[in-house]
């Protein structure tokens, strides 16, 4: 007889395995089908942890090799290791993608090793590597499986020369010249490592401006200071081919409204122009799950698809495409699945860009609140004039707090600076209990600390920060 389950997850990525844990301390019965040989998905293999461990290493050599001698440290030669390097971001998804499998049989999560698909309502059948398949049922299916890298047509992706941001993981070599086709946080984050390790850094963008979805003064600022670091930026400009020889790579490039091309040569080319959603073999079809028009999984507020008892959440369905985002719905979906009233506030979700300095932002952009009509004040407070971040020699950047104009609710808050993706979390909490701008400046804030950069640009809010 199958195996039965009340829930079986499609997919161990954030979404899918924090699901998978969430159901099994409510109670469900619950098996999570992987076709990795790893658990953890897209972030704790290709995405979020080794970009991050790649950031922090290049981001030493960096410091030991140009930010030293401000504080009277020298350094001799800081010598770059690639290997090492890599060792150490393999290390460390090693140690993250096992800490899954140890949550698992913590949990009592079975893990059902092989690509999953759909036969039915309460059948999923699951084909291991060596082509023998199992069927088991399940009450309930978590469609979890995630997305991959949008590949950009008239330009072959080999992982070497040009590469996508998995193949950007394991270059074996600095690359001379580096060019990154499309300007979204994946691409500068990864041309920032290769750029700190001595790649000349091009990037090369659709449209008239880098992180379209970033509010408009912080993305300005953003893109003035990566010039300053030494990237370039072709905006308005598509690729429209790429040759590769043995030597590198030879783009074509149009302007993004057509005219005069030209060429740009590469010894690699990271295409970073976005992801989208995978349901390859799923046998949605089949089971008659309905996509919208970007072939995304459709549910409703209970994360329930078109067929009862399919479930999908994280990169697989609308929003946007991060791993926090896919694991607060995995929660949401197991609680309501358990019966409890699950829910995420998509209002409240942060997005941070891992370069340096950061950019954090939650809430509604300038523009966005401009064009809904709402009435705003903003308040601003730089670095230059935070004491912590002068002692850290790091005072690039600005906090910007936009809120209500008449109830002075807090509406959005937009840092770029050092450590901006830490400092952004007191106002995602402060915005979850719908705080005011009164309430963040009124809260008494650790000194010296870059956090005390927030408390001013609350009270810039007001016209009244203490210390510009
Ligand atoms: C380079 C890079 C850096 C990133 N950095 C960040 C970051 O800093 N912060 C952030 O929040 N997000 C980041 N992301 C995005 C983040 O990785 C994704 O948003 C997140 O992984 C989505 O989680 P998920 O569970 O929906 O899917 P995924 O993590 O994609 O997991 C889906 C899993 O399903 C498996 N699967 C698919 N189909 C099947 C099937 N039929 N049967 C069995 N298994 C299947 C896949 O093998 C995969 O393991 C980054 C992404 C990339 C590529």
């Amino acid at each position: 007889m199958a195996d039965s389950y009340d829930l079986v997850v499609i997919g161990a990525g954030p979404g899918g395995y924090v699901a998978a844990i969430r159901a099994a301390q409510l109670g469900l019965k619950t098996a999570c089908v992987e076709a990795r040989d790893r658990l953890g998905g897209t972030c704790l293999n290709i995405g979020c942890i080794p970009s991050k461990a790649l950031l922090q290493a290049s981001h030493k050599m960096h410091e030991a090799a140009h930010g030293l001698a401000a504080f009277g440290v020298e350094v001799t030669s800081a010598k770059l290791n690639l290997p090492g390097m890599m060792a150490h971001k393999d290390k460390v998804v090693d140690a993250n993608t096992k800490g899954v499998e140890f949550l698992f049989k913590k949990n009592k999560v079975t893990w059902l090793k092989g690509m999953g698909s759909i036969a039915a309502p309460g059948k999923v059948v699951v084909k291991k590597t060596d082509g023998a398949t199992d069927t088991v049922e399940t009450k309930r299916i978590l469609i979890a499986t995630g997305s991959e890298s949008m590949p950009l047509p008239g330009v072959e992706i080999d992982e070497k020369r040009v590469v996508t941001s998995t193949g950007a993981l394991t270059l074996s070599a600095v690359p001379k010249r580096l060019v990154v086709v499309g300007g979204g946080y994946i691409g500068l984050e990864m041309g920032s490592v290769w750029g700190r390790l001595g790649a000349e850094v091009t990037v090369v963008e659709f449209l008239d401006r880098i992180v379209p979805t970033m509010d408009g003064e912080v993305g300005k600022q953003f893109q003035r200071t990566l010039g300053k670091q030494g990237f370039k930026f072709k905006l308005s400009t598509k690729v429209v081919g790429a040759k590769s020889s043995a030597t590198g790579v030879t783009l074509t490039l149009e302007p993004a409204k057509g005219g005069t091309q030209e060429t740009l040569e590469a010894d690699v080319v990271l295409v970073s122009i976005g992801r989208r959603p995978y349901t390859d073999g799923l046998g949605l079809e089949r089971a008659g799950v309905a996509l919208d028009e970007r072939k995304r999984v459709k549910v409703n507020h209970h994360f329930e698809t078109n067929v009862p008892g399919i479930y999908a959440i994280g990169d697989v369905i609308a929003g946007p495409m991060l791993a926090h985002k896919a694991e607060d719905e995995g929660v949401a979906a197991a609680e309501i699945m358990a019966g409890q009233a699950g829910h995420v506030n998509y209002d409240v979700i942060p997005g941070i860009v891992y370069t340096w300095p950061e950019v954090a932002s939650v809430g509604k952009t300038e523009e966005e609140i401009k064009a809904a009509g709402i009435e705003y004040r903003v308040g601003k407070f730089p670095f230059t004039a935070n004491g912590r971040a002068r002692a850290n020699n790091d005072t690039d950047g600005f906090v910007k707090i936009i809120a209500d104009a008449k109830t002075d609710r807090v509406l959005g808050v937009h840092i770029i600076g050092p450590e901006a993706g830490t400092m952004i979390h007191e106002c995602c909490v402060a915005m979850e209990f719908s705080a005011s701008a009164e309430d963040i400046a009124r809260t008494c804030h650790g000194h010296p600390t870059l956090n005390e950069a927030i408390k001013e640009a609350a009270l810039a809010v007001d016209g009244r920060p203490i210390h510009i």
